[in-house]
């Protein structure tokens, strides 16, 4: 039984087939290499874009009579980003050879942690877009080296290999099968990306593969029992990993409604095609021959250091969000936005440090992001920074401009235009409280309009017409409470 209708996949999930609803369950692997500046058993460096071959050890390199010594600050990163997790720290663990041949792989094993995982069990709460909470079990953690580059496309009748990866830590965080949707997998890796960068332990960076996730997809009757899986190897965007999902599972319900089976398969994912295709038939654990590595002693953990990096932690997203609503008083969908990574999170605390902490959130989530969306520029790169916004809600709440014209001023402000003091100096977008003024150009709006007075008296709700009118004579400058003051006393209302 193939499946033989390649089609785009989309974002949405598949769970409605021809027979009946088919439920999603997902569970994923995720490798994230260690921010260390040298490699888990050897001093070579692991900088990203170096010429090949340049940052390579023996070691590395699998040369006979090399060993391997354990760099003791990724095993501290891997505790770190445990304890974030809120997960089992295993005092005792072992590293493992898994033998594999890759032209990539020099020593013809990789050393990774089979039995005996630095980190056991933890669990993490994720709130997938526009729906409720959800918490997805950590089966665990363990370190392992990555594999070098082959490139295939330098030479038409040559593959090249590139080992400045080779050996490279990496934690490889086990999901249970805890997902239900390819919204729920993809909140997961962002929730999981968002700790990491915060404990500082992984960059995060999916692009350069800094993070990316293996995709373990099945289809089931829903409370039925698990079908088979196929493990979609990999995936390094968010997006990828949605339309990784919804195809797969298409084709999944697609296969099993037309009578046939899945095989357990490793699958590749064609981020332009949109589809994933057979890698090769997976394999199962027993196929790898794991056995303890006999250069390395077992690692073994002391109460010492784990407490020592325990009260080294920094605040995790989720702490930051449960403080964000409780110190600023903030509604929780505000609080969650402003704390999904953390140059968002300083970012907010700047500007609402002795401010309105409401008005600072609605500014940030409303113009600040709709102007970086439409520009197409992320936080750190913003042309308002944190200060000038800042800046600007000052002007708001002296009352020196309405919240009207700091619209303006803060478009001219991204736009490069100076800091918010400057522009409405400029441009002369002070705001008139002189009452002598406004009042003037509300005694000129009635006698403009005598049959809208008449309407207004016996009407006061008819007010805003002449609101409207004094505010567009002013330029959107005068302050509109003195304007419905004078307006009210005029016409009697
Ligand atoms: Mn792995």
């Amino acid at each position: 039984m193939t499946f033989t209708a390649p089609r785009v996949a989309d974002e949405s999930d598949f769970l409605q087939g021809e027979t009946g609803p088919w439920e999603l369950i997902i569970g994923l692997e995720v490798h994230a290499q260690v921010a260390s500046k040298a490699k888990l058993f050897s001093g070579a460096p692991t900088e990203f874009g170096a010429e090949p071959n340049t940052q390579v050890s023996l070691v590395d390199a699998g040369l006979p009579g090399m060993l391997p010594v354990v760099n003791e600050f990724c095993v501290e990163q891997a505790v770190r980003t445990g304890l974030g997790l809120n997960a089992q720290i295993n005092k005792f663990s072992r590293f493992d050879r898994k033998n594999y041949f890759y032209v990539d792989l020099p020593q013809g094993y990789q050393i990774s942690q089979f039995e005996f995982p630095v980190v056991g069990e933890g669990e993490i709460e994720i709130t997938p877009e526009g729906g409720e909470p959800v918490t997805v079990g950590i089966e665990r953690l363990h370190l392992e080296q990555d594999a070098g580059k082959s490139v295939h496309d330098l030479s038409p009748d040559e593959t090249y290999v590139d080992l400045n990866r080779s050996g490279v830590a990496l934690m490889e965080i086990v999901s249970k099968p805890d997902m239900r949707s390819a919204a729920e997998a993809s909140a997961y890796v962002d929730a999981l990306r968002q700790i990491v960068r915060a404990l500082g332990t992984c960059d995060g960076d999916m692009e350069k593969g800094n993070l990316r996730a293996d995709v373990n997809v099945s289809v089931r009757r829903p409370g039925g029992e698990l079908g088979t899986r196929c493990e979609i190897k990999n995936v390094n965007s968010l997006r990828f990993i949605r339309q990784a999902i919804g195809y797969e599972a298409r084709r999944h319900i697609e296969i099993l409604e037309a009578g046939g089976t899945i095989d357990q398969e490793t699958r590749l994912f064609d981020s332009v095609k949109g589809e994933t295709r057979t890698m090769r038939s997976k394999e199962d654990a027993h196929d790898y021959r794991y056995f303890p590595d006999p250069d390395l002693l077992p690692l073994q953990l002391d109460d010492a250091f784990i407490e020592r990096i325990k009260a080294d932690l920094p605040e995790l997203p989720a702490a930051r969000q449960a403080r964000f609503v409780s110190e600023y008083g903030l509604p929780a969908y505000d609080a969650g936005v402003l704390t999904a990574d953390k140059a968002k999170g300083d970012y907010y605390e700047a500007v609402a440090k002795g401010r309105d902490a409401k008005i600072a959130a609605n500014w940030m989530m409303g113009d600040l992001f709709g102007a970086l969306n439409a520009a197409e520029l992320e936080l750190d790169d913003s042309p308002v920074s944190a200060d000038q916004l800042g800046g600007l809600l000052d002007r708001i709440s002296d009352k020196t401009i309405s919240g009207k014209i700091a619209k303006q001023v803060f478009a001219k402000m991204f736009e490069g235009g100076g800091t918010a003091d400057e522009i409405i100096e400029r441009e002369g977008l002070k705001q008139v409280t002189d009452m002598g003024a406004i009042e003037k150009l509300v005694d000129e709006a009635l006698a403009a309009n005598p049959a809208q007075v008449e309407k207004a008296k016996a009407n006061p709700k008819l007010l805003g017409f002449f609101v409207g009118q004094v505010m567009k004579a002013s330029g959107g400058k005068a302050n509109p409470q003195a304007v419905n003051k004078l307006l009210r006393e005029k016409l009697g209302g």
